[in-house]
């Protein structure tokens, strides 16, 4: 796996659509033990970041990230915005001034990435959290690198393993966020958070696989 600036910018496009066709179901899952407003304002952000990236001269990769992360900040809102947009300005770092990234690169992207939200949001797995995800998803990630698997292969055991952190969240009480308001009453109720890191990663795997 290898990906170009624009390939990059072509996923993260895709992303966003995955948000958008999802943005229904992430605000009733929030609206459940939350406030109800996740997938729109998730929706809302990634679609100034198609703007965004559809008008500006981006050189590489670590570029593009900064971009993506500085307008989820400023357009997203609430935990979710300056959590997801730390990740991809974080992220953005462990590959700055490169103009293309291979799965090596996406372990480091992915490792700063969750560095930055726990730096941020001050959790870890188990608290109900979109870390519950992308952890999970981080560890596949480099078991599949070390047993030199095919990218497609490592995707889709991130993916796999992203999901049962979604559902694993069912089972939990919140320790972060709004739901930890409600304490054990949140048991029952996925993550709104940690559906939309899946969707993410789900939309990587597909993109890649296409
Ligand atoms: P808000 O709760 O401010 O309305 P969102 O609805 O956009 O924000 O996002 C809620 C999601 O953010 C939760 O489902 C959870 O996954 C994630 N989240 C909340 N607080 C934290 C935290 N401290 N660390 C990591 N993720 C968090
Ligand atoms: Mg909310
Ligand atoms: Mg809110």
């Amino acid at each position: 796996m290898s990906l170009k600036v624009r390939d990059v910018a072509a996923l993260i496009e895709k992303i966003g659509d995955v948000i958008e066709e999802n943005k229904e179901f992430l605000t009733e899952l929030d609206a459940a033990i939350g406030d109800g407003d996740h997938g729109l304002n998730m929706n809302k952000g990634f679609k100034v970041v198609k703007d965004k990236m559809n008008s500006t001269n981006i050189k590489d990769i670590g570029e593009l990230f900064k971009l993506v992360g500085l307008t989820l900040i400023a357009t997203v809102g609430g935990a979710s915005g300056p959590l997801y947009g730390t990740a991809f300005m974080k992220g953005g770092m462990a590959v700055a001034g490169k103009t293309e990234v291979d799965m090596n690169d996406f372990i480091k992207i992915m490792d700063e990435a969750i560095k930055g939200i726990k730096m941020r949001g001050k959790a870890e797995a188990g608290d109900k959290t979109m870390i519950d995800a992308l952890e999970p998803a981080f560890n596949a990630l480099k078991e599949g690198v070390l047993k030199e698997l095919p990218a497609v292969d490592i995707l889709k055991n991130a993916r796999e393993a992203a999901l049962n952190g979604v559902n694993y969240t069912k089972e939990i009480a919140a320790r972060k966020g709004r739901a930890s308001y409600l304490g054990e009453r949140s048991i029952g109720h996925q993550d709104a958070g940690a559906t939309s890191s899946f969707l993410m990663i789900d939309a990587i795997y597909e993109f890649v696989k296409d």
